[in-house]
């Protein structure tokens, strides 16, 4: 146990790990996975984790860089990212050479490779709307293979790699479908249309989009490098349309989001807040004041007061709403 992984997680935890390897080539992965026999744990930016413990065995810390235009069509480009790529740096590379489709992603942390893990999401869009091909590399066998979006079974913060090929893949390159001018923007959020309204703008560019983007979550969402978090700590639930009615009944200013399949998306932070937990503190952990989805680390918390505390949430909301809220962060023991 010698490495300490606490700059390695946005949680600000402090564990250990018996060895980090940064993985920086295809051919370095396959050879490290071909010499490999301790257990081992896959690792991008950390911003969607929670340590609970020390970790026996090797940390495999995604490094593949590189950022590259594959080909140019009349409307579209297709652009591809290394898995160690941080996420925003992609987007601020699309928004710099006016490719259109990531400007909605902007500010998420993290790294390209976990990107499809969770089909990342934000204002309006998901990495499945942009979304081509991937590589991975096979960890039983050491193979290459191409998944294509279908493969991918793209889900809300969902995707084939959290079922059923979960811990069977790691992901090495990903390739993205994007726009050239004109661009078809994303909107619909109201927040994205005040701040461009507030900024004067009334011909967006995506430069414009991103941009407010990132005003809005910088003043939304806790900078990890201020306070440990992972951002959303759980997913909002999705319910059936009979539950919602009896709750509409007891809460009809319960906001809701009817989806195409007939049931209804409730924003979880709504819910959480309802149960008296918005900016509570418990110990070292509490959740954030602006954002109760949000669990967050003052300083010296372990993860398994942040789970505890996430356990304790879970059950508020179960027993006042009858709904189990769904992590969205993963653990790690
Ligand atoms: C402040 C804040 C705001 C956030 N906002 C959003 C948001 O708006 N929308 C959203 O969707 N998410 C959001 N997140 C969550 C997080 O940013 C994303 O889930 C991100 O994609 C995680 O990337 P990462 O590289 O940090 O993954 P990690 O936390 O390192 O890993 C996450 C999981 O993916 C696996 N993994 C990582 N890389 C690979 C790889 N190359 N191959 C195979 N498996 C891999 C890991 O084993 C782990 O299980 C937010 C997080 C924070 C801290």
């Amino acid at each position: 146990m010698n490495k300490s992984l606490q700059a390695f997680n946005t949680f600000g935890i402090e564990a250990y790990a018996d060895q980090l390897i940064e993985i920086n080539s295809v051919a370095q992965l396959r050879e490290v996975l071909q010499d490999i026999t301790e257990p081992f744990y896959v690792l991008g930016g950390g911003s969607n984790i929670l340590l609970l413990n020390n970790l026996k065995g090797v940390v495999l810390k995604m490094s593949i860089p590189g950022i590259k235009v594959e080909r140019t069509f009349k409307k579209v480009v297709y652009l591809s990212a290394g898995a160690g790529v941080n996420w925003h740096q992609l987007v601020l590379y699309a928004v710099e050479n006016d490719l259109g489709g990531l400007e909605n992603l902007s500010l998420i942390p993290g790294t390209v490779g976990a990107s499809p893990m969770q089909n990342i999401g934000a204002y309006g869009i998901e990495i499945k709307d942009v979304f081509h091909r991937l590589e991975a590399v096979e960890i039983a066998t050491g193979k290459v293979k191409v998944f294509r979006k279908k493969a991918l079974a793209f889900g809300y913060r969902n995707s084939i790699f959290k079922n059923k090929l979960k811990g069977k893949y790691i992901i090495t390159k990903v390739w993205f479908k994007l726009t050239k001018p004109p661009h078809r923007l994303r909107l619909s959020y109201g927040a994205i249309q005040s701040v461009l309204a507030a900024s004067g703008v009334d011909q967006p560019t995506i430069r414009d989009i991103s941009n407010a983007v990132i005003k809005i979550r910088s003043e939304k969402l806790p900078d990890p490098r201020e306070i440990g978090n992972a951002g959303s700590f759980f997913k909002n639930p999705v319910i059936d349309v009979k539950l919602f009615a009896s709750l509409y009944q007891q809460y009809p200013k319960i906001p809701h989001y009817p989806q195409a399949d007939g049931t209804v998306k409730l924003p979880a932070g709504w819910l959480i807040e309802q149960c008296g937990w918005k900016g509570k503190r418990v110990g070292n952990t509490g959740t954030h004041v602006r954002q109760a989805l949000v669990l967050v680390n003052y300083g010296n918390a372990k993860g398994s007061e942040i789970q505890a505390l996430a356990l304790k949430i879970r059950e508020s909301v179960r027993q006042k709403f009858k709904i189990s809220l769904e992590m969205e962060v993963n653990i790690w023991d």
